[in-house]
């Protein structure tokens, strides 16, 4: 009996406190309703798809990218869907001063900033590393350092509104993948980064979410260009993702993993089992 006790007793604190901490989290898209929100990598993917769910959800929008003629239509479905604004501005993210730029329209339209959805990725080859050093340079720019510039120059309308920092990754920013060597980079600069920034905001008390998206493969026009001939897996559906990551991020989550099984479980391996999960890695192309 008193062995039984010893089990049951933290077994139904673990169950109590598992539905207390389920129960508290659950999103709801009023959670967005009105909230002023960059998205950028919106002409088209995945950021596109967020821009939409943010529309239906009622929020201020203003998107970024390089084609403007994208971003203009984007904007346009974005308002018959719903959102309480939609603008854009475009222009590259390989210039740090376009990036703050962003943030500023943000300050001038919107008064304010709740959400900074880090989403816009450079162009990148898939095959071997090819030696190019410019293009790590390049891509660092557009992937990571333009990352870097937008969350400094809006940490401190974020801080006012305590609001919330999304950066969206990869599983190729937590573990080596072949074939990716730049992009894969750049992905991990931004875990060292924003989980970096995590550690401090929390030391200095300061209310801002950091949120870090590990995505596997997503249908992307982009992706299945690249990937889909000599990958085995199939890729996720671009809409279903956006809307996971905007719940990550209204629950203001630490890390969000889309598809969970094919993300979360593999990554558990990293440190027990490395040399499995590199094969697993591998395993994955034709
Ligand atoms: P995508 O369809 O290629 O869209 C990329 C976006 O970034 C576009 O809006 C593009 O618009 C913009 N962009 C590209 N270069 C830019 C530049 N120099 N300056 C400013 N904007 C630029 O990408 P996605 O597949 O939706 O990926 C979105 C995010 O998810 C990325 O961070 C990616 O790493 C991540 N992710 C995707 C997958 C996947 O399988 N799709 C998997 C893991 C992680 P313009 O060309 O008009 O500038």
């Amino acid at each position: 009996m008193g062995r039984l006790q010893k089990i049951l007793i933290p077994f139904l604190g673990l169950v109590l406190a598992f539905w207390f901490y389920s129960a508290r989290d659950t999103f709801k898209p009023e959670m967005l309703r009105g909230k002023r929100v960059i998205v950028t990598g919106a002409s088209t993917g995945i950021g596109e798809q967020i821009a939409y769910h943010l529309a239906r959800m009622g929020s201020h929008i203003l998107i970024t990218a390089r084609t403007e003629a994208k971003l203009q239509n984007v904007v346009r479905r974005c308002l018959e869907l719903g959102a309480a604004s939609a603008r854009f501005v475009s222009g590259t993210m390989e210039d740090t001063a376009f990036a703050q730029h962003v943030v500023r329209e943000a300050q001038t339209a919107l008064g304010g900033l709740d959400m900074l959805i880090l989403n816009h990725v450079g162009a990148s080859y898939f095959g071997f590393f090819d030696g190019d050093v410019e293009h790590v340079r390049k891509l660092l720019e557009i992937n990571f350092l333009s990352y870097v510039a937008m969350t400094t120059s809006a940490l401190p309308m974020l801080k006012e509104s305590e609001g919330s920092i999304v950066v969206v990754s990869s599983m190729a920013g937590k573990v080596g993948f072949p074939f990716t060597v730049p992009y894969s980079a750049t992905k991990f600069a931004l875990d060292g980064f924003f989980s970096s920034l995590r550690q401090e905001f929390t030391i200095q008390s300061i209310n801002v979410s950091i949120t870090l998206c590990i995505l596997g493969f997503i249908d992307t026009e982009r992706a299945v260009r690249a990937a889909a001939e000599v990958l085995r897996e199939r890729p996720a559906p671009r809409d279903e993702c956006a809307l996971e990551i905007l719940k990550g991020a209204a629950l203001r989550r630490r890390e969000l993993y889309y598809r969970y099984g094919s993300v979360r479980l593999p990554l558990l391996l990293r440190d027990c089992a490395a040399e499995l999960l590199d094969y697993l890695v591998r395993s994955r192309y034709r």
